[in-house]
């Protein structure tokens, strides 16, 4: 098995990766893909270099199976479909006590402080599993946790049906949340420069303009208005 160690100084190597059993609480998963986060281009071009133990395998949009179930695990069989929420807390700090494990005092962002999913056998804790329905559609099923980002954000935004909505920024994220926020009933502009990705928002069905050909500003005066509140107008 194999695994791509991060060693610093922006290069990788390919190495082995000897399975695990899983200590109590956690499973041993088959990864079958991983994304590239934003995150790991960070980690990559060095910019997170305090929190980094080269040679680390990073990563975390992945996509597995349970390979081998450790003691006190429940509710998981081998061979169930499942992503990784990246975020693992302690689950005693006063923030977990009160219901906030995001933001626990002690998280351990898995694929950043612990080794991450760029390998083909990888030991994880049960709480951070989610199951995925068997008939999924796998390869889409790795965007899982970027999707997550872009539905908090539009979440954040409180994005109702009707809305005009502008996304500045067609890179994955961006493209994410156009179309979440599409899904909510918005009307969505994003405003991309690359033509690659300008081409793809629109084979996604998004409206997508560059804003160096077109002036984004004068757009509202097509829409009449940012937005349905009256502030912009
Ligand atoms: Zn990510
Ligand atoms: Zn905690």
């Amino acid at each position: 098995m194999k695994a791509a160690y991060y060693q610093g100084n922006k290069s990788f190597f390919i190495g082995d990766c000897t399975p695990q059993s899983p200590d109590i609480g956690e499973v041993r998963i088959d990864v079958l893909c991983c994304g590239i986060c934003g995150t790991d281009i960070h980690i990559y071009r060095g910019h997170m270099a305090e929190r980094i133990n080269p040679p680390q395998v990073i990563g975390h949009e992945m996509l597995g199976t349970i390979a081998e179930i450790g003691d006190g695990v429940e509710g998981f069989q081998i061979g169930d479909p499942i992503v990784v929420r990246p975020l693992d807390s302690c689950n005693h700090c006063p923030a977990c006590k009160a219901g906030y494990r995001h933001i626990c005092q002690n998280l351990n962002f898995i694929g950043i402080d612990s080794p991450g999913a760029f390998q083909s056998s990888w030991n994880v804790s049960a709480q951070v599993l989610h199951r995925l329905p068997q008939d999924m559609d796998m390869e889409i099923a790795a965007l899982i946790e970027p999707l997550a980002v872009a539905c908090h954000d539009v979440r954040l935004g409180q994005i109702r049906s009707g809305e005009t909505v502008v996304v500045i920024g067609g890179g994955p994220i961006g493209m994410l949340i156009s179309l979440v926020a599409k899904s909510k009933g918005a009307s969505v502009t994003l405003a991309e420069v690359n033509p690659f990705r300008i081409d793809l928002a629109k084979n996604l069905g998004i409206n997508a303009i560059n804003p160096v050909e077109e002036d984004l500003e004068k757009l509202r005066y097509r829409y009449n208005r940012w937005c349905g509140s009256g502030c912009c107008v």
